[in-house]
């Protein structure tokens, strides 16, 4: 077996775990599909829905933090539809480039590394294309350590223009305030391996009523990542596919 040594690990996560979720993760496999997992995926989620600070549904995906940012698009957006994002490095490009690898037809916003995200250069590509359908955003710019100003984007892109808002929280949720109702935002992604403190392996994503309605038409391509499944499941205390039970008991 490798013998890795305990680590002093500084990265932006995976961070570094407690022992007494190394030691919970140790306990015996559990029947995904039998009742003890349905304890604890109600459990979970309800708990997450705290941490979230929303009242929305909330879903735990066994995925990487990219897949909560894929269901996010692919369950709300149509090929075509127009949507504008901001960037200033290289989590905001990827959501970006995924956005384009599933059709949507993206009003790119580029800053300088390093620095925020202008909310005024949103405000005004709203005001320039009223077509737009949605606003995507990278909350904390992990690739340049820059917090970009989320509550003052989501005021303009909720309450100045009534869009649909798209929030990669990946290394903000849990480490930065982030009240999703109180913002208003509609689909909120974030991943185990950061705030959380827990091994990667899990995303955890808020949908809100805005965002299920735009899943009622929304026809981007999703199997895996379908939430109207997903919360079909979780009503019967199941996940879809096998889930990542370990990181849960942690
Ligand atoms: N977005 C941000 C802001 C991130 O920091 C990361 C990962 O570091 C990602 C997206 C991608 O997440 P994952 O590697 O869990 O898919």
């Amino acid at each position: 077996m490798l013998k890795i040594e305990p680590q002093n690990l500084r990265t932006p996560g995976p961070t570094p775990i407690p022992d007494d979720i190394v030691e919970a993760m140790g306990t015996p496999m559990i029947n995904h599909r039998g009742p003890e997992f349905d304890e604890l995926i109600k459990k979970c989620t309800a708990q997450l829905k705290q941490v979230f600070m929303t009242d929305n549904d909330l879903f735990i995906l066994t995925a990487s933090g990219t897949g909560a940012l894929e269901a996010a698009l692919v369950n709300t957006l149509s090929p075509g539809d127009k949507v504008v994002a901001a960037t200033a490095g290289s989590f905001g490009d990827r959501f970006i480039d995924m956005a384009e690898a599933f059709g949507a037809d993206l009003t790119r916003l580029d800053f300088e590394w390093g620095e925020p995200i202008d909310p005024d250069a949103i405000r005004q590509s709203l005001r320039d294309d009223p077509e737009i359908k949605a606003v995507m955003v990278t909350h904390n710019e992990t690739s340049t350590g820059v917090t970009h100003p989320l509550e003052e984007i989501a005021r303009i892109a909720k309450q100045e223009f009534n869009k649909l808002l798209l929030v990669d929280a990946v290394s903000s949720l849990g480490c930065l305030p982030l009240p999703v109702d109180a913002w208003d935002c509609d689909l909120v992604g974030t991943a185990s391996q950061k705030g959380f403190m827990i091994p990667p392996g899990l995303a955890f994503i808020s949908v809100s009523d805005r965002a299920w309605e735009a899943q009622k038409t929304a026809s981007m391509p999703r199997f895996y990542f379908d939430l109207e499944e997903a919360k079909r499941t979780l009503e019967r205390g199941q996940t879809p596919f096998t889930p990542n039970v370990p990181p849960c008991t942690g």
